[in-house]
């Protein structure tokens, strides 16, 4: 059995491996800074969505104020109207005129009522909100319940740990860019060595590893695969001591003599 080809793939496992470490060194701030971002997203979007309602009870409150002063104009000059009325008829036609802008006015008038009271309810909702704050009882303050200044406050601290996360991020990326880079390359290579030498060994390799798996070639350790930890036959020792490998039946990977990696090691 020709075992170098095991060895070519061993080394790329190292190389991978090396790889590996330092991105763990990045300690899952990738996977933070999306779970603030989409926090953060929330956040801006409960605030957009208040002020879009707040928005709107202004500009409708300001067209209701319009026309009750309208109305009021209209109703002074049917009034100056009516003192230069000839007849009853044209009188009572007047004050009919009257009766309708009144009720115009009444009617914004419960409307400008009717926002006035859902401002005070979404008010008072905010209220409980902070009180269930004060009391430490966050998981029974729903959306609507959190009170706009604390919402606001919110938003500022998960920027700030965004942009905190992030530049750690970046620094650890900046410190081992230059590692991973000469890393990657030294596995380009290794990749394209073992595609002309032993591509079936590589192919199931990436199979492998092709989903979260990360260790496809791994050690035999206390006569089993470490990957699974699932025992190795007696049978199978022998060829893995002398340099080959065995393909776990349990998880499918690639084991082998620890040996093997110190030899890539070096
Ligand atoms: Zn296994």
């Amino acid at each position: 059995m020709d075992h170098t080809k095991i060895n070519l793939l061993v080394k790329l496992q190292h190389l991978d491996n090396q790889i590996e470490s330092i991105v763990s060194l990045q300690k899952g701030l990738p996977e933070e800074i999306d779970a603030l971002d989409e926090d953060l997203l929330f956040t801006i979007r409960q605030i957009e969505s208040r002020k879009k309602i707040a928005d709107e009870q202004l500009t409708q409150r300001s067209r209701l104020h319009d026309t009750i002063n309208d109305c009021k104009i209209k109703i002074l000059n049917f009034k100056e109207k009516q003192t230069l009325a000839r007849n009853n008829k044209e009188y009572d036609a007047l004050s009919k005129q009257i009766e309708y802008e009144e009720k115009e006015i009444a009617q914004a008038e419960i409307q400008l009522q009717d926002i006035v009271h859902s401002v005070q309810k979404a008010q008072e909702i905010q209220k409980k909100g902070q009180q269930l704050i004060t009391e430490n009882r966050y998981d029974e303050i729903s959306e609507e319940m959190m009170p706009d200044d604390v919402l606001r406050q919110q938003l500022e601290d998960l920027k700030k740990q965004v942009d905190q996360k992030r530049e750690e991020l970046e620094s650890i990326v900046i410190e081992t860019a230059e590692d991973v880079d000469s890393l990657k390359l030294k596995v380009e290579r290794q990749r394209t060595h073992i595609e002309t030498e032993a591509k079936r060994l590589l192919d199931k390799y990436d199979h492998l590893r092709s989903g979260t798996l990360r260790n496809a070639v791994v050690k035999l350790n206390r006569n089993a695969c470490s990957g699974c930890n699932t025992r190795v036959p007696t049978n199978r020792h022998t060829m893995i001591v002398q340099g080959g490998f065995y393909l776990c039946e349990s998880c499918g990977r690639i084991v082998v003599h620890e040996r093997l990696f110190e030899e890539a090691e070096g």
